[in-house]
């Protein structure tokens, strides 16, 4: 059995065929749930205790609904899968910043506004390696995350992800070309 594919960019599906290049490769999932349909109308009841058509009040009968849904994937997940469409692409690990707090890259990256299918948003994304720049504390010292792509997510915090890429610039590109600056 082929196992079948969905693509998603910016909350839509695609086929292989019509999808951006970095669009998410999403599995989809087989799902069953149960309608309530009258047997004489084939009216639609909402679900209750002892459901009934709205048209004409007889009693509804269930049936099996199957549909198929894309699977759900983090925003790793779902961005390791999409730069892997373009190159080689492997996540190398991720720290928390605070935008005007303790942890400030010191890169510039560039803004962007890209919905992810958990919901959160990829806000930004820079070539090179991840610096950051510890503040505050007495010794400031700086580290830097292994890896040489950058993507700076927003999920009620910032994240930024760290990724090994074949072609980060490539990445870059079409990111900001397709995805758009704010
Ligand atoms: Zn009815």
């Amino acid at each position: 059995m082929v196992e079948e594919v969905a693509y998603w960019w910016r909350g839509r599906l695609y086929s292989e065929r019509e999808a951006p290049p970095l669009a998410v490769p999403l599995r989809l999932v087989k799902v069953e749930s149960v309608e309530w349909l009258c047997p004489k109308c084939g009216e639609r009841a909402e679900w209750g205790p002892e459901p009934r058509c709205p048209l004409c009040g007889a009693k509804c009968e269930p049936r099996t609904v199957a549909s198929k849904v894309p699977e759900l994937v983090d925003a790793v997940e779902a961005l390791e899968r999409a730069f892997s469409r373009v190159c080689e692409a492997r996540f190398r690990g991720a720290v928390a910043l605070e935008p005007f707090g303790l942890f400030l890259p010191l890169f510039t990256w560039r803004p962007l506004d890209l919905e992810l299918p958990d919901g959160s948003r990829l806000v930004g994304v820079y070539a090179g390696k991840p610096r950051f720049l510890k503040r505050g504390f007495r010794n400031g010292s700086t580290f830097e995350l292994p890896g040489n792509l950058a993507a700076v997510v927003w999920s009620g915090f910032l994240e930024c992800l760290a990724f090994e890429v074949g072609e980060p610039l490539k990445l870059v590109e079409l990111l900001s070309a397709s995805a758009g600056f704010i």
